[in-house]
């Protein structure tokens, strides 16, 4: 690994600093119109997609300036870079890879200005974890698809405004990847229900999405019919890349740490409790471990070789870190760490309870532990299956 920027490169970081500088008020300072300013700022400068080809409205950066900008911005505690989450982080690169012309020009910019919301309808009651198995069906009518089935756990469905679907074509059963096409759906679509499930912290998140005969245009299908599951794939591979996971937890270990120093415990800072010093070190150490991952992987992306399974190795790592995260978080709060929002005794009105509560979305969204081991021992290692 060398990492040494080359003058240009040196010349980028400071153009960041420079802006960081001019832009961004301190954390405590932001009032709560800045996200949206912050937005159009970042996005003036072509720094939302930056790695996106110009083309497309995208900035043309290279990947090591990417990774410049976006480290020089978490050690300011920037906002996250653009708001729409789902689009950027996914359909974006898939349209990029997968679209037609018309589908970028019509979709991308939108992306790319945060103008509404994308969510990923893929997983299915009986089809999680083995997504392959998805049934939700889909027949051929003239310049339409018709849908029929249902989605599950679909992410801010009930917020979107389009939808990445996954559709069966093929119902013979004879091509199981093959017979997946994707489609991309609006969501006011006459026959589409969404009825949010309520998750363990009581708020909604989550939806479960019903299509009956959701009549969809040929035209706003990416890739080809068939062509699916490898939409899906890639689709993934942006959503599991990278070290971009690093800097969210080590944002949270840092609060976590100043959480320490103002809680007391046994009468003096917690932070100064032995045992919980050794916790706090031990998912530093992690959060360290995780972040050298990440630039063994960015040092084969700079050889120009793709990334793999090996993205796994970092979303199990995240996983795990994020569970003990929380029940430090509830440590350090002692007995008030059963209570909730508004009761006098917790901490930040809540954040940590919500946070501990919170870990299925990492945890399990976008592909469980276990199956992020059944890929680093079956791809990695090279063990047998059975
Ligand atoms: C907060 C949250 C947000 C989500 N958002 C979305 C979204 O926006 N869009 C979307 O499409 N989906 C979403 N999901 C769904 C998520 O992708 C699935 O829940 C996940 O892939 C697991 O599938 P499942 O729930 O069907 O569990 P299952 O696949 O039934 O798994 C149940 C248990 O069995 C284990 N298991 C299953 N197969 C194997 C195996 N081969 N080897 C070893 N163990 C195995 C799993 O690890 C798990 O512990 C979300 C989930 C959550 C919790």
């Amino acid at each position: 690994m060398d990492f040494k920027l080359s003058p240009e490169e040196e010349a980028f970081r400071d153009e960041v600093r420079a802006f960081l500088d001019e832009n961004l008020p301190p954390d405590g300072e932001r009032g709560p119109e800045f996200g949206a300013e912050w937005n159009r700022k970042v996005r003036e400068k072509r720094w939302v997609g930056f790695s996106w080809p110009e083309e497309v409205g995208g900035g043309g950066g290279s990947l090591m300036e990417q990774v410049i900008l976006k480290d020089e911005m978490a050690k300011r505690k920037a906002p996250s870079l653009g708001s729409c989450f789902m689009g950027l982080a996914w359909v974006g690169p898939s349209l990029i890879e997968y679209g037609t012309e018309a589908q970028k020009q019509r979709f991308v910019p939108d992306i790319l200005d945060g103008k509404y919301q994308w969510c990923t309808g893929y997983s299915e009651p009986g089809s999680g974890s083995d997504l392959a198995s998805l049934q939700c069906k889909c027949t051929r009518d003239g310049d339409e698809y018709v849908v029929n089935g249902q989605k599950i756990w679909t992410s801010i469905a009930m917020w979107s405004k389009w939808m990445i679907l996954l559709v069966r074509t093929d119902t013979t059963g004879a091509a199981k990847h093959d017979g997946i096409t994707c489609l991309l759906v609006e969501m006011d679509s006459p026959g589409l229900e969404v009825r949010p499930i309520k998750n363990m912290s009581g708020s909604s998140m989550f939806a479960e999405v019903f299509f009956t005969d959701v009549r969809v245009p040929v035209e706003n299908r990416l890739g080809e019919e068939g062509q699916g599951w490898q939409v899906t794939i890639s689709a993934l591979a942006h959503e599991r890349s990278g070290i971009a996971e690093f800097h969210g937890l080590m944002r949270n270990l840092d609060r976590l740490k100043d959480l320490a120093k103002r809680s007391m415990k046994n009468g003096r800072p917690a932070s100064e409790d032995p045992g919980l010093r050794r916790r706090l070190v031990r998912a530093e150490t992690k959060v360290e471990a995780m972040r050298l991952n990440g630039m063994r992987f960015l040092t084969k992306q700079l050889k120009g070789e793709k990334l793999s399974s090996e993205t796994s190795i970092n979303k199990l790592h995240r996983a795990l870190l994020e569970i003990e995260l929380g029940e430090i978080a509830l440590e350090i709060q002692g007995s008030a760490a059963p209570l909730w929002q508004g009761a006098a005794p917790v901490a930040d009105d809540g954040h940590w309870q919500r946070f501990a509560l919170g870990w299925p979305e990492v945890v399990i969204g976008g592909g469980t532990p276990n199956i992020q081991k059944n890929i680093i021992a079956e791809r990695i290692l090279g063990l047998p299956k059975d």
